[in-house]
């Protein structure tokens, strides 16, 4: 007997490629905070696997040894893409890359570039190589990344290459103890907690059982016809039917679909400021609301971390 389902919002399909992500037009800006934080370093936290990029399959993780791919590049014993990927540009199946995915938070801003009043934002995931993550790790030997907001612009839309800068430790938004700010935290917490994958692993690339690699492999280099899948060998899907999933369009850099937070409906402060648009929270040059009182960052730290 079939599992009786009802039309609850709790059954609706989720395509995890619909997932939306952080993918930036040419010279656009964002202002992102990375919410992925483990709570014993209070640093923020990714997750990474190996993964090919096969021509018409998308990304299929590597099944190689991590710690001989990372060491050799390769592990061509275990994985045959590994086995056949030599690294030229361009090449139907790619090498094992490194890539790393985390959730932020991006911070809506008007054409301009100044934050919104009220202050909006969305939880997305962003999806990035070994030349980001290294970024991030510079920047993290100077700065405390968890209590900074990053400045992004995009510099080539293609391969979504980033410039990234670390925004003003005072001036974290999501930190910030002005009322208003507190709301917004409230909400973009509940939001991440509703929202966030708890396994990102998902868009980093496909698990495949090393013979249907093999087969997309052979496919992609031409070699032969992949030969139908017979029924039933769930939960892998033919690869007709993955590349059909998989738009590889959408890798680089087509706008995913946003799942935007509400903005917050009552402010505690309305001001007639807010009526008007375009109005900005100053967050560059305003002092903390009250003075002299001192931001309790760990605290809303801890209330993104949430009970352990
Ligand atoms: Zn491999």
């Amino acid at each position: 007997m079939g599992r009786e389902f009802y039309l609850d919002e709790e059954h609706r399909g989720k395509a995890f490629r619909d997932y939306p992500r952080l993918t930036l037009e040419e010279n656009e800006k964002a202002r992102v905070y990375l919410i992925d934080i483990n709570p014993e370093t209070k640093r923020p936290k990714f997750t990474v696997e190996f993964a090919h990029f096969i021509k018409g399959a998308w990304y299929i993780l590597c099944p190689g040894d991590y710690k001989t791919v990372l060491e050799q590049g390769a592990d061509a014993a275990q994985c045959p893409a590994c086995a056949v990927a030599t690294g030229e540009q361009d090449e139907p199946v790619g090498i094992a890359r490194r890539r790393f995915a985390c959730h932020v938070i991006r911070y809506h801003m008007d054409a301009r570039g100044k934050l919104l009043t009220p202050l909006a934002g969305e939880v997305l995931a962003w999806i990035f190589g070994d030349d980001k993550f290294n970024k991030l790790l510079d920047l993290s030997n100077e700065y405390d990344l968890v209590r900074r907001d990053l400045m992004i612009t995009c510099t080539g839309k293609k391969y979504q290459k980033f410039d990234i800068a670390p925004g003003d430790e005072k001036n974290c938004i999501i930190l910030r103890p002005e009322e208003p700010v507190k709301v917004f935290r409230q909400r973009v917490i509940a939001a991440y907690r509703e929202d966030k994958l708890e396994d990102l692993t998902p868009l980093l690339g496909r698990r495949a059982e090393k013979e249907i690699l093999q087969r997309l492999v052979s496919k992609a280099m031409g070699i032969m016809a992949a030969p139908p899948i017979e029924e039933g060998v769930e939960p892998i899907p033919p690869e007709e039917a993955m590349a059909g999933l998989f738009d590889v369009a959408m890798e680089e850099g087509e706008q995913a679909p946003s799942a935007e937070l509400p903005v917050a409906e009552e402010s505690p402060v309305p001001t007639p400021a807010e009526e008007s648009v375009g109005t900005e929270v100053q967050p560059g040059t305003a002092e903390p609301a009250v003075a002299g009182e001192p931001v309790d960052m760990d605290k809303a730290i801890e209330d993104i971390l949430g009970p352990q």
